[in-house]
């Protein structure tokens, strides 16, 4: 970002600039622990040496270590390489109207210190900003970059307009600028986690709809795990578009009627506002006691939103994100039923809730690796045991 001053800081952040060293890297953190140097030379198509030459250069800058002898299939052992996680570190938060979750993450995506503030969106900023000077006061250089998860539509640098924050053109960019001189980001909490779900698969290929279930309904589509943002990355905001089925004598939060979030939010649905610190126990339990009839017609309601956007986008699955899992599979059921009898000249679509226990943080620690060394994360990191 071009206000920003560039200082030392900015040389050891721009270390990937060529782009053989940030391949290299990036087959090490798809690949830990059995990648060598000769798996680089082999998939990046460089030569022995310059592959070396490319790890030597990796290793000095405190981003890769080497570890155990690789497997041998006759002739010379070669070393693994790793990434390393003791060095540098990418500064997340996680933002909603009455807390903010802010840690620091290595490179390996593990937490490396994690606090909660409590508050409101008046007072939001500047513990994010207090939080951000200790981090850098405390790590200097080896913060490469923040990332900034937040509800409603931004363009990365500001808050767009949140219903739920009550914000509108809000700035959190800068006010963090004054403190941290790396690069900021701020990513929309649905695109967050339809990255989460991209960062699971080993190769991320196709086009994805994923729609959102938590305060609100939202949407996000990736492409080969990239996300789509559309005009001032407001793609997905799905949530005040008319349901196409009831809802139409039910007043929205936003003051219009008949919303598709009027139908099929967790409010309209079994009754209770949903927030991100809401317990999926005791939601399960609210969900048991509602009236099927209303989770119904909910489903239906985005049943009917997802087939318009499926015959627009012909994606290869639907996944339902957020909280969905705790609607159970009646409200899948219903969802895929209508995915499954698509309008003539269209394909049925696969629907499926998304997949759990991904790494905390991962999907906004990812916009944050992406703007400091322009890697992306995978299973390894995502499922650490299955990489190491
Ligand atoms: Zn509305």
């Amino acid at each position: 970002m071009a206000r920003r001053a560039r200082n030392e800081a900015d040389e050891s952040r721009s270390l990937l600039r060529h782009d053989n060293l940030r391949r290299a890297m990036q087959v090490i953190v798809q690949h830990p622990g059995i990648a060598t140097r000769a798996e680089i030379a082999r998939t990046t198509g460089v030569t022995a040496a310059t592959a070396s030459s490319l790890v030597a250069q990796l290793i000095d800058a405190n981003l890769v270590v080497e570890g155990e002898q690789a497997a041998s299939s006759g002739g010379k052992r070669a070393t693994t390489l790793h990434v390393d996680g003791s060095y540098y570190a990418l500064g997340v938060f996680v933002v909603t109207p009455s807390d903010i979750r802010a840690a620091l993450l290595d490179l390996n995506a593990t937490v490396i210190t994690e606090q909660r503030v409590e508050g409101t969106p008046t007072t939001h900023i500047a513990a994010i900003v207090a939080i951000a000077q200790q981090w850098q006061h405390d790590y200097g250089d080896r913060l490469l970059s923040i990332a900034v998860q937040v509800q409603g539509a931004t363009d990365g640098e500001a808050v767009l307009e949140s219903v739920a924050m009550g914000w509108h053109d809000t700035d959190i960019a800068e006010p963090i600028s004054e403190v941290f001189s790396g690069p900021i980001r701020l990513v929309n909490d649905v695109d967050a986690a339809a990255v989460t779900e991209a960062l699971l698969d080993s190769e991320p290929s196709g086009l994805r709809l994923f729609a959102y279930m938590g305060e609100g309904v939202g949407a996000a589509v990736t492409i080969d795990g990239r996300l789509l943002a559309g005009k001032q990355g407001r793609t997905g905001e799905i949530g005040h578009v008319r349901s196409l089925v009831g809802g139409h004598d039910m007043r929205c939060e936003c003051g219009r009627i008949g919303c598709l979030e009027a139908v099929a939010s967790f409010q309209a649905m079994v009754g209770i506002d949903f927030t991100e610190n809401t317990d999926h126990d005791a939601l399960a339990r609210h969900v048991t006691a509602a009236d099927p009839e209303r989770i119904d017609q909910g489903a239906l309601a985005l049943a009917q939103t997802l087939s318009l956007l499926s015959a627009m986008l012909a994606p290869r699955e639907v996944v339902l994100g957020g909280a969905a899992h705790v609607l159970g599979e009646p409200f899948l059921r219903r969802v895929q039923s209508v995915l499954a009898d698509p309008p003539r000249g269209t394909l049925p679509v696969p629907v499926r809730f998304a997949r759990q226990g991904a790494a905390p943080f991962a999907g906004v620690g990812q916009a944050a690796l992406q703007i400091a060394l322009g890697l992306a994360w995978g299973p390894a990191q995502m499922h650490p045991d299955a990489g190491r």
